[in-house]
């Protein structure tokens, strides 16, 4: 039985008084049976750790450097996130390659580091709407997941979360529809049952992430290999992000 996941990301909104306060208006729930997690900006996470200390929300960041120290100016270590208590942290989300230039070399390195410091890799992968269009997605999908889990153990496979989230569906209200969702996401778990094996990729945690929004959830929860939401846009708002926590309980 996998336990479903609710992660928020934030990206680059809420200031540190602005994320104490959503966090006090959040009802934090000791759900059995969900992992919710909250990726805010760099700044606000040694204040989100605190607040949330005694709650069931596990904080996660954006981004991180592969390297534990260096001259890498303006970026920040596993090292540094593991010292902070910061268990989880987002890989290669699509603004990050789109924005950043970061390649599925960068993304391989950042999943190992974090699992040697023992976080948790929420791995973000998805095909943009021209890769759609020219059918195109399982290939780009494919690449994505092999070339960031390559080299990995069995073990550390099964402590990487994966995030199927399309583009085209990212800030858009767009969602892709749960039967698409589900087709490529169980395309992931294919993929990840020729790299490793069945029963590793079994245990691996895949969710779908793209305008994902009370209205939505519940349908794509449904689907038998879906299992959880990496949320933007929804998860700004405690109320909202409350809903989307309710419904994979
Ligand atoms: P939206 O939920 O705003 O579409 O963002 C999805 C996302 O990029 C989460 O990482």
């Amino acid at each position: 039985m996998r336990t479903p996941v609710i992660a928020g990301n934030w990206k680059m909104y809420k200031t540190i008084a602005e994320a104490l306060d959503y966090v006090e208006g959040f009802r934090a729930k000791e759900a059995d049976g969900v992992e919710t997690v909250l990726c805010g900006p760099y700044l606000t996470l040694p204040a989100l750790v605190e607040a949330a200390k005694d709650s069931a929300v596990g904080i996660g960041a954006q981004n991180m450097h592969w390297e534990k120290e260096g001259a890498f100016t303006g970026e920040i270590s596993p090292a540094m996130l593991q010292e902070a208590g910061i268990p989880y942290v987002i890989v290669g989300h699509s603004e990050r390659r789109a924005l950043f230039g970061e390649t599925d070399e960068a993304v391989r390195n950042k999943v190992k580091a974090a699992l040697t410091h023992d976080l948790i890799p929420i791995l973000c992968v998805g095909e943009t709407i021209e890769e759609r269009e020219a059918e195109r997605t399982q290939e780009v999908v494919r690449t994505q997941v092999v070339e960031a889990v390559r080299g990995l153990s069995s073990t550390k496979m099964t402590r990487v979360i994966v995030a199927y989230e399309p583009v085209w569906a990212i800030g858009t209200g767009r969602s892709a529809t749960a039967d698409d969702a589900q087709n490529v996401i169980a395309f992931v778990r294919r993929t990840l049952a020729d790299q490793f094996d069945q029963q590793v990729a079994n245990q691996v945690r895949i969710l779908y992430g793209g305008s994902v929004k009370p209205a939505n959830i519940d349908a794509l929860l449904e689907k038998d290999d879906i299992d959880g939401a990496l949320v933007g846009g929804a998860s700004l708002d405690p109320e909202s992000f409350s809903q989307l926590v309710d419904a994979a309980v």
